[in-house]
């Protein structure tokens, strides 16, 4: 099935009342060409394997009832497993970009391009304008990225409405070793850029 979003997992108490079991999952279909959105429930066989990324699976989650109690109540979510872990833990990758202008003469080209509106509403955040300077001279710009970082995020609902996106809490460098790692990286790229042959 495509163009559908699962909206929730349907679950009932197993035999000793302690653990849902999943039955199934209600999608909203976009209706094809008849343009109506409509409901449906798909009958699960064996399991349910949920990959909606690490910012949705837990939204997922805490719409079907799984997710601490005090959340799910605020959302009007019967609570079927009360586990405030689920959004928790999130690890995302801080990137710090460094721009420097190049000597006269050097070729420099901005490569992160700048995205184009289309019919999907308004253009996103184009990754150059976070990456590169806005001033007009020719610029080398340099990115720092903490693949490892031990700060700990969350993604939880703001909404029982599975097309509202959930909030995003990256934490970054709320780890004291995330800032410090990341400030030595960021001191290491300013000594780069001052020797050769990149001095100039
Ligand atoms: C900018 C960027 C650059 C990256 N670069 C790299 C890289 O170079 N190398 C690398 O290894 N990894 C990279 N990653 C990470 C990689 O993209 C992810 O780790 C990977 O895509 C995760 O796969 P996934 O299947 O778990 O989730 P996703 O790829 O996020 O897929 C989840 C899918 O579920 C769908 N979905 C969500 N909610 C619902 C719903 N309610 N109903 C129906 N469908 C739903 C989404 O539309 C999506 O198609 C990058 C990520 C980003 C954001």
């Amino acid at each position: 099935m495509t163009d559908a979003v699962v909206k929730r997992i349907v679950s009932e108490k197993d035999a000793t009342g302690d653990l849902p079991l999943a039955k199934g999952v209600i999608v909203l279909n976009d209706g094809g060409d008849k343009g109506e959105e409509e409901e449906i429930t798909v009958s699960v066989k064996s399991e349910i394997i949920l990959a909606a990324g690490a910012l949705q699976s837990p939204q997922i989650l805490e719409l079907s009832g799984i997710g601490g109690k005090g959340l799910l109540e605020t959302h009007g979510n019967e609570v079927l497993v009360d586990n405030p872990g689920v959004g928790e833990r999130l690890q995302d990758r801080a990137i710090v970009s460094q721009g420097f202008e190049v000597g006269a003469g050097v070729p420099s080209e901005t490569c992160c391009g700048t995205p184009q509106p289309d019919d999907r509403g308004p253009a996103p955040d184009s990754a150059a304008m976070v990456m590169t300077p806005s001033a007009p001279q020719d610029f080398a710009t340099i990115l720092t990225c903490l693949n490892h970082p031990d700060s700990r995020g969350s993604a939880h609902i703001v909404s029982p409405d599975i097309r509202v996106k959930p909030r995003l809490d990256p934490k970054y460098m709320s780890h004291p070793l995330d800032l410090e790692i990341m400030a030595r990286h960021v001191q290491f790229v300013e000594k780069i850029i001052v020797t050769e042959p990149l001095r100039c």
